[in-house]
């Protein structure tokens, strides 16, 4: 499987920074005559001014959430059709900042996937135990139970292990653990999904950088990863693209 390298922007990017970071990227990744799937995702704001631009340059646009429904009475948030109006083919959905700061629960990160896929997008959705769930030994319960809790019947997307205690801390989780975690989540998507579950691409994110990231994409199972700070600047993100396969 082709390796994909998705940069999660968060609530970053006002209008002259985020044309200056796709200018660069553009630069940097039109000398890279091979290279994996590169995808960028930046606040809704940017999604519309962005769009021609991230295309242009190879990449594809990414959004950061989206609203199970269609349309309707729901002030300030963002439908999946309306993504796909903007030129967006993926979501990131159940990130760990969303399921803390917005109380979302597994159950409606699966309506919103279930949302996603139905308007065409690419769903990515977010597993990751926090720090206290690894202290008592419960990584694999708590990543099994929001796989089981956070995936649509038919899923066809991409699922991001991103343990809440490696996210902005500098440090990634180890290339044991990614790997036993990796292996971990390809056999319950199997389990889940039968033969399909082989074909779900499995993204690593948590602090991922130029130096951990030779550690991370070799690891079996290891299909990408999603990167939030080194995704801000072309000379921190080029670099992970250059190491993927
Ligand atoms: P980080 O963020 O790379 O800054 O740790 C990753 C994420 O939250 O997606």
């Amino acid at each position: 499987m082709k390796q994909i390298i998705v940069g999660n922007w968060k609530m970053n990017g006002l209008s002259a920074e985020a044309d200056a970071l796709v200018a660069g990227l553009a630069t940097e990744l039109a000398t890279l005559p091979t290279r994996a799937d590169v995808v960028v995702c930046p606040p809704f704001t940017q999604l519309a001014r962005l769009g021609p631009a991230v295309k242009k340059a190879g990449m594809a646009l990414g959004a950061q959430d989206c609203h199970q429904d269609k349309a309707g009475a729901h002030t300030g948030d963002i439908s999946a059709p309306m993504l796909v109006d903007l030129g967006v083919e993926y979501v990131i959905l159940g990130h760990s900042e969303r399921r803390g700061e917005h109380h979302e629960l597994d159950e409606t990160v699966r309506e919103k996937a279930v949302a996603a896929m139905a308007a065409g997008l690419t769903p990515i959705v977010c597993v990751g135990e926090n720090a206290d769930q690894r202290a008592s030994g419960e990584s694999e319960e708590t990543v099994g139970w929001q796989i089981q809790g956070s995936l649509p019947q038919g899923f066809r997307g991409i699922v991001a292990y991103e343990p809440v205690w490696a996210i902005g801390s500098g440090t990634a989780a180890s290339q044991q653990d990614i790997a036993d975690m990796a292996a971990f989540i390809r056999e319950e998507l199997v389990r889940q999904f039968g033969d399909a579950g082989k074909t779900i691409r499995i993204l690593y994110g948590g602090s991922v950088n130029e130096r951990n990231v030779t550690d991370i994409l070799p690891v079996e199972h290891v299909d990408g990863a999603l990167v939030g700070n080194a995704s801000l600047k072309a000379e921190t993100f080029v670099p992970l693209v250059r190491a993927a396969r």
